[in-house]
């Protein structure tokens, strides 16, 4: 973006736009160089039944591990793959990475449990994801119905037509879809009863607001209403307390993620908890 300058013009560079410039580029190649030394890890957060309270499933997080500088969450790296379509590669390394955990924890617990991944508009569009997830599925012997994705309101509206064909083939495959961060984007009803969702997950800014009072509840009480009679599941992110999870319990919200439950945690800690069989 220009910058005004003191004398009220625009300069199209500034020392400042080179620098960021610089660090976009860096970022990038470093990106590759990820990719190629798998620098990345998947961490899991858990989502529980609000009936059982049990943990029914996964959201299957990615993180950067950088040799130089740490943990990076995907807020810092996941912009600049989506720009330079290096996110394809990563989504890919992410699926099947979650998909092979998931299945490994299915055969220690007798209750089914679910893995929810993220998917980029780009995947949608760009990558041959049908017969990705066809090799995934076939190596893994995982049950489709293990699998959720998540699209947002956004990616899913933004290539229509073959947006919808995807999604109809994942469909027929017995693979979910949820509307990630729900209410937060601009589809509307009609458009979002036209494609095969089965889950909402309500976006954790309605959740947070949530203070037990009945005016705190916002729109929630319609999304959950929207819910029942399209026969979709719910999910509420971003549950913080006590008081959250019973207000949403209240009105019957199926399930629910956050971190009054936990954060999202690296493989070895989330089997930890499993251990632990807990109920909330
Ligand atoms: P998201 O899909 O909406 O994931 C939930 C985010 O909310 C996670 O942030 C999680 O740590 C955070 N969160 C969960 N519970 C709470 C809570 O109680 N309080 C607060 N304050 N935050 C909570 P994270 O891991 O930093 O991920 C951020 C976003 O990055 C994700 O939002 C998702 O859009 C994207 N992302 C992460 N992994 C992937 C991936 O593998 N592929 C793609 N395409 N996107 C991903
Ligand atoms: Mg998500
Ligand atoms: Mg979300
Ligand atoms: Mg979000």
């Amino acid at each position: 973006r220009a910058k005004k300058s003191g004398r009220g013009q625009y300069q199209v560079f500034s020392s400042e736009m080179h620098q960021d410039a610089h660090k976009l580029l860096e970022l990038e190649t470093d990106l590759h160089r990820a990719i190629a030394q798998e620098e990345f890890t998947v961490h899991y957060q858990p989502i529980i039944n609000l009936n059982t309270g049990k943990i029914a499933g996964f959201e299957a997080l990615v993180r950067w591990l950088h040799p130089k500088r740490g943990l990076i969450p995907p807020g810092a790296f996941l912009p600049v793959a989506e720009e330079t379509g290096l996110i394809c590669s990563i989504g890919s390394w992410v699926m099947r990475q979650a998909c092979h955990q998931i299945y490994q924890w299915q055969q220690q617990q007798s209750e089914p449990l679910r893995i929810y991944i993220n998917l980029a508009a780009q995947q949608l569009i760009k990558t041959n994801l049908i017969d990705e997830i066809d090799q995934i599925l076939a190596e893994t012997q995982l049950k489709p119905e293990s699998i959720k994705l998540e699209i947002t309101e956004s990616s899913m509206i933004q290539n229509l037509a073959s947006t919808r064909r995807l999604l109809k083939q994942l469909c027929d495959r017995g693979i979910d879809l949820s509307i990630d961060d729900f209410g937060t984007g601009y589809s509307s009803l009609g458009q979002l009863q036209s494609f095969p969702v089965q889950t909402l997950k309500i976006d954790r800014s309605f959740i947070q607001r949530l203070d037990g009072t009945t005016q705190s509840l916002g729109l929630i009480p319609i999304i959950l209403s929207i819910a029942k009679v399209t026969n979709m599941d719910v999910v509420a992110e971003g549950i913080e307390t006590q008081q959250q999870l019973d207000q949403l319990r209240q009105l019957e919200t199926n399930f629910g993620q956050g971190f009054f439950f936990s954060k999202p945690i690296d493989a070895d800690s989330a089997t930890q908890l499993m251990a632990q069989n807990p109920q909330w």
